[in-house]
């Protein structure tokens, strides 16, 4: 059997234990959609909770804004004119891909600017086919965006949710009582008319993501200033790795201001916090070739994914570009304090590519057994489950009961009575449940449960099952600490 890479592999795992998996599969699926499966949905929504947390204690306000877009705000803040990708095609089999990942191989130079040139770069280059090895050939622009028809009027399926922040500007302000800096955030569908979906929930044409917009006053750049000195590796523009802590960084003048810095932190202190292992992190900064329309700078946070880096948070400066546009288009007043227009930094998240991160740092195996999810235990999609040793002698009853109680306090609560008890613990194991509540004939006895450990597998014994039960927030019980020791 050929060996997956370890992509395959929480892809295949996603399916089968329900994290994620293809959609429409009934009707043949269609390449760039998935679902998310229950235990993934679960996930989904903690992330998003952690994420919100992270802006909402430095004062954010979120808001919800359609996914479909008129066009004269797509116009407007340039994605009608300039959200446009090349491509090539296979000569032979016909197979699409993106010019940017062809060129952005080793050793290959920038992107093009124009057809012609990417037309030259294609026949010097020689490209072949990852799938037939014929060669890629005669390179067209697409646009990225799904546009669609209502009462005579043209809309598109937002590809980022930022626009609907930056048209209620003058609204947001008003409801913030006109204070500056202002961070706004949104989660939401983005949609993007790839050219080659692939690798599950990492190339999508629906996705999700979580934007925020940090509204900063026209100068000064003592807002928002990092503190961190943990050391993480910045890759620049000119492809030098840099490993020093995002505040020296900025005082080094790789990061250009500390604005800018403490949202990296911030970014990459959420994603290492939800479970995404540290070692397999950089930030890498744009080139000057490879920014967007409306960036001035932009530093990615990647995650190393079998052996290659690949883009899960982009980190924006968009300085005055977007509001401008839609002061110009619209004729809105957009500044604030009379004429001034607001800087913008812009951390925008692929919330599937960090649960897709968050998937392939927790697949751990066991020395010659099954494996398991080494999810942070909030994170984790069911918290704890609660096993019978037997069905038998009134065992399945006081067990139920248990859980039952448990799941007022804890509603991520599982209860499995079937098979032998290591088979459950194996079971809670894949899925990645942190505690598992083993009932016996003591707690018959005596009102005392086992609570095993998922990542050590170590059990305590004789815990009153009235410790449990009086704290409400289960993962708080100090119980739990006891297996750090
Ligand atoms: P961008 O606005 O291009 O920087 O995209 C923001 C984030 O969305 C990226 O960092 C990715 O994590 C995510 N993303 C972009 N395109 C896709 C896609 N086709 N499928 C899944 N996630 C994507």
């Amino acid at each position: 059997m050929k060996q997956l890479d370890e992509l395959e592999e929480m892809i295949e795992l996603s399916k089968r234990r329900g994290f994620f998996w293809p959609s429409f599969s009934i009707y043949g699926g269609s390449a760039g959609f998935n679902d998310y499966a229950p235990l993934g949905s679960i996930l989904k929504n903690r992330i998003y909770e952690e994420w919100k947390r992270a802006f909402t204690v430095i004062g954010g306000i979120e808001i919800d804004s359609p996914n479909i877009t008129p066009e004269r705000v797509l116009k407007a803040s340039g994605h009608v004119d300039k959200f446009i990708d090349m491509a090539v095609a296979c000569s032979k089999c016909k197979t699409r891909y993106k010019l940017e990942n062809i060129i952005s191989a080793p050793g290959s130079s920038r992107i093009p600017e124009t057809l012609k040139e990417a037309d030259e770069m294609v026949r010097k280059g020689h490209f072949k086919c990852e799938k037939c090895g014929n060669e890629l050939t005669n390179p067209y622009e697409f646009h990225l965006m799904f546009q669609t028809q209502a009462s005579d009027e043209t809309f598109y399926l937002r590809p980022e949710t930022a626009q609907g922040i930056f048209v209620n500007f003058k609204l947001l302000l008003n409801y913030n009582r006109g204070k500056m800096p202002m961070v706004v955030y949104q989660q939401g569908k983005g949609f993007r008319n790839e050219i080659s979906p692939r690798q599950g929930i990492i190339r999508q044409k629906e996705f999700n993501m979580a934007e925020a917009e940090v509204f900063l006053p026209e100068s000064g750049d003592d807002n928002f200033i990092p503190d961190s000195n943990e050391k993480l590796i910045l890759h620049d523009m000119n492809g030098v790795d840099h490993n020093i802590s995002i505040s020296e960084a900025v005082k080094n003048h790789v990061v250009g201001s500390n604005n800018h810095g403490f949202f990296m932190q911030l970014i990459y202190n959420f994603v290492t916090r939800i479970g995404v292992d540290k070692k397999r992190l950089r930030f890498r900064q744009h080139r000057k070739d490879e920014l967007a329309h409306y960036s001035k700078e932009c530093w990615d946070l990647e995650v190393n994914l079998n052996g290659s880096w690949l883009e899960i948070v982009g980190i924006a400066d968009r300085g005055t570009y977007d509001l401008s546009r839609h002061i110009r288009e619209s004729g809105e007043n957009l500044y604030y304090e009379g004429e001034k227009i607001a800087r913008v930094i812009e951390p925008a998240a692929g919330m599937d590519r960090i649960i897709a991160a968050l998937l392939v740092s927790n697949m751990k195996r066991r020395e010659n057994t099954y494996s398991y999810m080494s999810f942070p235990p909030e994170i984790s999609p069911y918290r704890v489950a609660v096993l019978p040793l037997q069905k038998k002698d009134g065992l399945l009853e006081k067990a139920r009961e248990l859980f039952e109680a448990l799941r007022e306090i804890e509603p991520y609560t599982v209860f499995d009575e079937s098979g032998a008890i290591g088979r459950r613990y194996a079971r809670q194991d894949e899925i990645g449940t942190p505690y598992c509540i083993t009932v016996d004939y003591e707690t018959l006895e005596r009102d005392i449960v086992t609570i095993r450990e998922r990542n050590t597998t170590k059990q305590i014994k004789n815990v009153r099952i009235e410790s449990i039960l009086n704290f409400p927030l289960f993962l708080k019980n100090p119980i739990l600490k006891e297996f750090q020791n």
